[in-house]
């Protein structure tokens, strides 16, 4: 038997996989996360093909942040202890994150519409208390327009039901604003007059499954040289108004979800040494969470994490609300 009929092996003995139709993915109970309690659902994949050396991870709970190429550690945790087969993976490692990589890095150059309907516009003055004007659409990659934005790159991205679904909305007056990731893959939107679609997410090239299209991040004065901030928050807008109101160097992630805070925190700290990080707190949040992210990486902050919330309003994604920011270390 070869390396990788031992590991498929292991695989199917020791954690129950079961190879897909495909025979190049096996789904298994992640070891990770330990998974659903739910017995009979596995949400953890793994690819090993029997045509090619790529081999990958990837977990869907939601909470769970395994994904990847597949490394020797993974398999130790997994109680893998064949030699052959450890040497064998951990050789293909590192032409395999070159290949994740290039995959990740891929930009696109996109035209943004600038001429925004005034609605758009006044909810975007709103929010931030800033123009929609041209700097600002480059500036924070403003779509003030579904539709003129589709047409203006329809050669460079890939159309969606989604996208579709917009611009009949769109032609029905109804109206967005949507945000571009800073390698222009990812399309996040946001109604403003229809409340039963409030956000919606868009993939703007389709990414392989296992690599995840990098968030939503403003840079500012960035100098890697210099001490930086890295500020995390749920909204976009959160986002936005902390680069607006702290004007702080470094850089400013969204994080999507509370969970969220964890993934972009465990991605950009792995870039990013010399950082004050900073965490924008919801209301709804209980600061356990910041807690936990704390004490879990301990070895990665330098200094103290700072936590602000806005004690007069939600949060700080509104600026027609009151502001009163509250700090606290941890
Ligand atoms: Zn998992």
């Amino acid at each position: 038997m070869n390396p990788k009929e031992k590991l498929v092996e292991f695989l199917e003995d020791k954690h129950n996989a079961r190879v897909q139709g495909n025979n190049k993915w096996y789904k298994l109970k992640c070891p990770f996360c330990g998974d659903s309690p739910n017995p009979n659902t596995t949400h953890f994949n793994i690819r090993i093909s029997p045509e090619d050396n790529y081999m990958v991870k990837k977990c869907f709970q939601p909470h769970c942040t395994a994904s990847g190429v597949l490394t020797q550690q993974d398999l130790i945790h997994m109680g893998l202890s064949d030699p052959e087969v450890l040497n064998f993976v951990s050789k293909k490692t590192k032409e395999n994150k070159k290949i994740v990589s290039k995959i990740n890095s891929t930009k696109l150059n996109l035209t943004l519409p600038d001429n925004p309907h005034k609605i758009v516009s006044d909810y975007f003055l709103k929010r931030t208390n800033e123009k929609l004007n041209k700097e600002n659409i480059k500036r924070f990659r403003v779509v003030s327009n579904i539709t003129k934005f589709y047409e203006d790159n329809k050669d460079k991205i890939e159309y969606s039901k989604r996208i579709g679904m917009l611009r009949n909305k769109e032609s029905e007056k109804y109206h967005y604003i949507g945000f571009i990731n800073e390698t222009g893959t990812f399309l996040h939107v946001r109604s403003i007059d229809d409340r039963k679609i409030k956000h919606m997410k868009i993939p703007l090239v389709n990414l392989p499954f296992y690599v995840n299209h990098q968030p939503y991040s403003l840079k500012n004065n960035f100098d890697i040289k210099k001490k930086m901030y890295g500020y995390l928050g749920e909204g976009i807008f959160d986002v936005i108004n902390a680069l607006l109101y702290f004007n702080d160097p470094g850089f400013y992630v969204q994080t999507g979800t509370a969970n969220g805070f964890f993934s972009q925190f465990k991605t950009f700290s792995k870039y990013y040494y010399n950082v004050q990080w900073v965490v924008l707190k919801d209301e709804d949040v209980n600061i356990s969470l910041f807690k936990k992210l704390k004490s879990i990486y301990d070895y990665r902050f330098k200094d103290d994490l700072i936590v602000i919330s806005n004690e007069a309003s939600k949060d700080i994604g509104d600026f027609s609300k009151p502001i009163k920011i509250k700090k606290i270390k941890i």
